[in-house]
């Protein structure tokens, strides 16, 4: 391998080795050590950013668009090296990472070009009116500025595009903020490439060099202190919702509480509707199959439930999706964990009451073999279970007896990143019925594609009512995913020179 670890946090410009290791688990090559973080390293790493906040904060958007494309250009640097260590650690094929590499840095390029057009300031100006009566009117200005230091988590299946210089660290650091990263145990050595690209930005660029830190997981006090520690003020988290809920319920309870935006889980409901599956049901379930299976399923937009109307074209449908399902190969999971995760959730959905089984694969070890089940609209509505996310190629068609029927169903759905119409012209009635339902369901309705693909641009929501996310107001792709790291302020009466330099 080209890099070789060597196991440390990046602690304010400073590798720093730790008492205690763990060892990684790739899917390929050998495993490393890597000291485990601490509530010692969580403080100092806080402290640094605080510190570095003072000035980062108050940088101007030319040094931080600079910054940001150092980061992107070291990162490219290492390019090679980075898709070597991801791909033997997470199992993710070299073409995968390659893409997302291309991703992460598009995102960080793309936010130095969106701080230097200055919009996201959302700058208002309302002049005064001295003469005003009864009572004049004072001169307001209003802008957005940065909130502080902001822990980021990130995510196992992405482990660059949402993790240690993914879409959160890109967007705090575009606002201003500095960011103390907690690495993801799945993969430490990608997490450690990407943060020696990021010190060597900070180091051409003359950043403070507490604008940056990495702490290696390990155990769970890391996360734990790094969301109570009262000078972060903020968090970006992309995971389950398990672990999602639970920080963020350790944010509300803090003294002082702080936002947490956590992009978590979604079955990204389907709703193929009438004229669409008789003219195409075959190649919907092919499609479908091929978006299951995307990455072995391990997308928060996998498209995990399709609704489908009771009949032949149902079972031309399903038919389809059965064998392409079964022609597909088997394929390595992220980690061990959350193979183990998969085939509980195989199991579940195999006993579960209501439920026909298409393909029961009963995978092993650290392998995913798709599996598809059946169940109707009533069985569904009766079993919450059967709304939970498998994280994996799991697929579950539900039918139902009629357009009427999928809008009821749709209404039951909890909030998610993502709500899909197949539909044909002839389908618009149907279509307009159920728009206004997916809408207050999703952060993204889709037409005529398969959700798993997320563009990076001005006008994407990768968010949701939760529990897709635990901010509904908020997305964690394209640039309006800054706004989570800016504060509204209003400014009366002060004079232009006292006014903030933005
Ligand atoms: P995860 O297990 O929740 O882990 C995410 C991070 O949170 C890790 O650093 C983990 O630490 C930490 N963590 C989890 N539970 C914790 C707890 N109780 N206390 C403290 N820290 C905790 O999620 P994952 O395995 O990375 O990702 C899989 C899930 O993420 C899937 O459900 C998927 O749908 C979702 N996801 C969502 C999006 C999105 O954009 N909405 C994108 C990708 C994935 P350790 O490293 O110590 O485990």
């Amino acid at each position: 391998m080209t890099f070789t670890p060597h196991g440390k946090h990046l602690i304010a410009g400073e590798w720093v080795a730790g008492d205690q290791t763990f060892q990684s688990e790739p899917a390929t090559g050998p495993a490393h050590s890597y000291s485990v973080g601490t509530v010692a390293l969580v403080n100092r790493a806080a402290e640094a950013a605080e510190d570095a906040f003072w000035t980062y904060g108050y940088s101007s958007r030319k040094d931080r668009a600079a910054f940001l494309n150092a980061i992107a250009d070291e990162i490219d640097a290492r390019g090679e090296a980075i898709t070597e260590v991801g791909s033997a650690e997470t199992g993710l094929p070299a073409a995968r990472l390659q893409g997302e590499r291309g991703r992460t840095v598009g995102q960080l390029r793309l936010f130095a070009d969106h701080i230097l057009k200055g919009d996201y300031l959302d700058r208002r100006h309302d002049a005064a009116q001295p003469d005003r009566t009864p009572a004049p009117r004072p001169e307001m200005v209003m802008m957005q500025q940065p909130i502080g230091p902001i822990a980021v988590f990130g995510a196992s299946n992405f482990p660059l595009a949402f993790s240690t210089a993914g879409g959160d660290t890109a967007a705090a650091l575009a606002a201003g903020c500095p960011v103390v990263v907690k690495g993801h145990s799945a993969h430490p050595g990608t997490a450690e490439i990407v943060a020696e690209a990021i010190k060597a930005a900070i180091e051409k660029t003359g950043m403070p060099k507490g604008v940056f830190s990495l702490i290696q997981g390990g155990k769970r006090d890391v996360g734990t202190s790094l969301v109570q520690h009262p000078l972060i003020k903020a968090v970006g988290f992309t995971g389950s919702l398990g672990g999602g809920r639970a920080l963020f319920d350790l944010c509300a309870a803090r003294p002082e509480p702080i936002p947490f935006f956590g992009e978590l889980g979604s079955v990204n409901p389907m709703f193929l509707l009438p004229e669409a599956m008789t003219a195409r049901a075959e190649a919907l379930g092919t499609g479908w199959a091929g978006s299951l299976t995307m990455g072995a399923g391990q997308f928060c937009t996998n498209p995990g439930i399709a609704v489908v109307i009771d009949g032949p074209d149902a079972d031309r449908f399903v038919a389809s999706a059965k064998a392409a399902l079964e022609a597909s190969a088997p394929q390595v999971m992220l980690t061990p964990g959350i193979a183990s995760a998969y085939h509980q959730g195989e199991a579940r959905f195999a006993e579960a009451k209501g439920v026909t089984t298409v393909i029961a694969s009963k995978s092993e070890g650290r392998e995913a073999r798709p599996n598809l089940f059946e169940t109707t609209g009533a069985a569904f509505t009766a079993n919450h279970e059967l709304a939970e996310e498998v994280f994996g190629p799991l697929g579950l068609v539900i039918r139902v007896g009629s357009v009427d029927e999928m809008v009821s169903l749709a209404k039951g759905f909890a909030g998610q990143l993502t709500a899909t119409l197949h539909m044909e012209p002839g389908d618009m009635d149907a279509a307009r019925s159920l728009r206004p339902v997916l809408e207050r369901k999703a952060g993204r309705v889709l037409v005529n594609g398969f959700p798993t693909g997320v563009e990076v641009v001005d006008s994407q929501v990768h968010g949701g009512p939760y529990p897709a996310s635990t901010n509904f107001g908020a997305t964690s792709v394209g640039t309006l995913s800054i706004r989570r790291f800016l504060r509204p302020v209003a400014y009366q009466n002060l004079p232009k020179e006292l006014l903030p330099e933005v």
